[in-house]
């Protein structure tokens, strides 16, 4: 609960980030700590509030209100403002795996439901924990713990992102051989090579799998089940399978000039400059990713995570100029009134990308309400301008629609194109070859709670089962996919 009357003695407080100017000259993350002075006084600001929302991990409006994963955030905040750091640490490691991962790339829907923030500035949460798992791994107190016995039953898991390695570290803590298959050549699914290295530096992701292996975990990489193994000899050599594999078949724009060259989907650029990056730093070279903004006019179309992605990336490879289109409306600067306490915040924010962006070109590269009408190209066949118009969101027949503004229309300059429109749910191969059934949102079907497919023996969770989420979402079902697995396997479960 940290001190009765911390609320009102101390403000919030959260970590400079490393100055936005600096930080585009490398690919070191930009993340700093408050001192651990700083970060006492600020789990001094928990309030004793009674009911604590920020552990509910709710959804309210589709929004994820309070921490998915139930992180004890009363207890660590108390924790670490009486200076018990190794406490914190075992209270925070009992409901996340992977503390290090959220405490930099989570929302935080913790805070947008701090009872505190109703009156005040929320408790600084992500950073607190944050701050507890980076303390941890520097005291030398985060070691491998492998299980006391086998069980002597095996587990195959498809995909290494968040909930494919919660779920195999769970299964693997109650006694099971584990085996994690990935396609990509290096484990993490998005942590890896989704998110990229100045959000989450890839040794952080390297360093928990290290972990996870010295707990016995195996890892198979380059191995795409459905192609380079057959998904139904995993059924038949496993006594389960876990289907952890995202939500990666991106939505497309199919408009005229589509197939120009110089228009790509943000995954193929992220996960390429991820790679050469981590390639050259292996072999010591420079770096020159496959798709480069080097000196291109850049236009991101997509105003979300992965957006903000496309932007802080082509920013650092020196791109000549960059814009961000939203189709959606600019949201408010402040909580509606249809969009209350505990809500998740529906507001404007300016993320790591857009705060670069700023400061090197000096406004916002973020426009609203705007829908692009075809791609035009040069003699070469590559892109050369997009041509937009201006929309305006109109109420017809109880459903939301843009209509375009007469007079608007604009021509912008761009050699490349990046689409970040999202994610339309999980690829076939899998599904296909095991006959999965799927939701009607093209997910497989797995209640969550439950997490089986209608193949015996088989699970699905994270992105794959719940459509493009969260990283503390796929944490969620992945630890409790891991549950109901091994409740299968044993009848009964230990597992939390
Ligand atoms: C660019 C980007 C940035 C994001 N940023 C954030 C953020 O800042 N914060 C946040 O909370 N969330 C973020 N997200 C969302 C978050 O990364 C995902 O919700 C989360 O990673 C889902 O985890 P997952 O384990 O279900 O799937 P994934 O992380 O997608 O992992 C699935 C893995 O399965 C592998 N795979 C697929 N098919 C096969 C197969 N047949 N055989 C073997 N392997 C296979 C894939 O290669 C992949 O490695 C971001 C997403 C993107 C795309
Ligand atoms: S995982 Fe996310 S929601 Fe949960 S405490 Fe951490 S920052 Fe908050």
């Amino acid at each position: 609960m940290g001190k009765p009357t911390g609320f009102m003695e101390f403000t919030r407080q959260i970590p400079t980030e490393r100055a936005p100017l600096e930080r585009l000259h490398d690919w070191n993350e930009f993340h700093l700590h408050l001192s651990s002075k700083e970060l006492q006084t600020q789990g001094a600001r928990c309030m004793d509030c009674g009911v604590p929302f920020c552990h509910t991990g709710t959804l309210i409006s589709g929004m994820a209100s309070g921490c998915p994963i139930n992180n004890l955030i009363p207890e660590w905040n108390d924790l670490v403002y009486r200076g018990r750091w190794r406490e914190a640490l075992d209270r925070l490691h009992a409901t996340n795996n992977f503390p290090e991962f959220t405490g930099r790339v989570c929302p935080a829907p913790c805070e947008g439901s701090c009872t505190l923030g109703i009156i005040e500035p929320p408790v600084t949460i992500k950073n607190i924990e944050c701050s507890i798992i980076d303390h941890g791994f520097e005291e030398g107190w985060v070691v491998p713990h492998p299980p006391a016995r086998r069980t002597g039953k095996k587990v195959a898991v498809v995909g290494s992102g968040p909930s494919g390695l919660a779920c195999a570290a769970q299964l693997n803590s109650a006694g099971h051989s584990v085996t994690v298959y990935e396609r990509a050549d290096r484990i993490g699914g998005l942590l890896m090579y989704g998110i990229p290295n100045m959000k989450l530096d890839k040794a952080t992701v390297q360093r928990r799998i290290d972990l996870m292996k010295a707990e016995g975990v195996t890892f198979v990489a380059n191995t795409e089940i459905g192609k380079d193994l057959p998904a139904r000899t995993l059924v038949e050599e496993f006594d389960a399978v876990v289907l952890c594999c995202g939500a990666t078949k991106p939505r497309d724009l199919p408009i005229e000039g589509r197939t120009l060259k110089g228009i790509h989907f943000a995954m193929e650029f992220l996960h390429g400059n991820t790679k050469n990056l981590l390639d050259q730093y292996n072999n010591g070279a420079g770096h020159c990713p496959p798709i480069s903004a080097a000196g291109l006019d850049v236009i991101v179309i997509g105003g979300g995570d992965t957006g903000t992605d496309c932007v802080g990336t082509s920013l650092r490879q020196k791109c000549k100029s960059l814009v961000q289109f939203e189709i959606l409306p600019q949201p408010p600067l402040t909580r509606q009134a249809d969009n209350p306490w505990p809500e998740w915040p529906k507001i404007l924010r300016v993320d790591y990308g857009q705060a670069e962006a700023i400061a090197r070109d000096g406004g916002d590269p973020r426009h609203y309400s705007i829908l692009t009408k075809k791609f035009v190209g040069d003699e070469n066949g590559r892109v050369k301008e997009l041509h937009t118009v201006q929309v305006e969101w109109q109420n017809v027949n109880g459903r939301f629609i843009p209509v375009d503004v007469p007079g608007t229309e604009k021509v912008w300059p761009a050699q490349l194109v990046l689409l970040a429109l999202g994610f339309l749910g999980p690829e076939d191969r899998i599904i296909e070859e095991l006959a999965l059934e799927r939701d009607p949102r093209s997910n497989v079907k797995a209640d969550y709670g439950k997490f089986a497919t209608s193949v015996k023996g088989v699970f699905s969770a994270g992105d794959m089962r719940r459509g493009q989420s969260l990283v503390v979402w796929a944490i969620n079902e992945g630890r409790a996919a891991a549950r109901e697995c091994d409740r299968y396997l044993m009848g009964e479960t230990s597992l939390p």
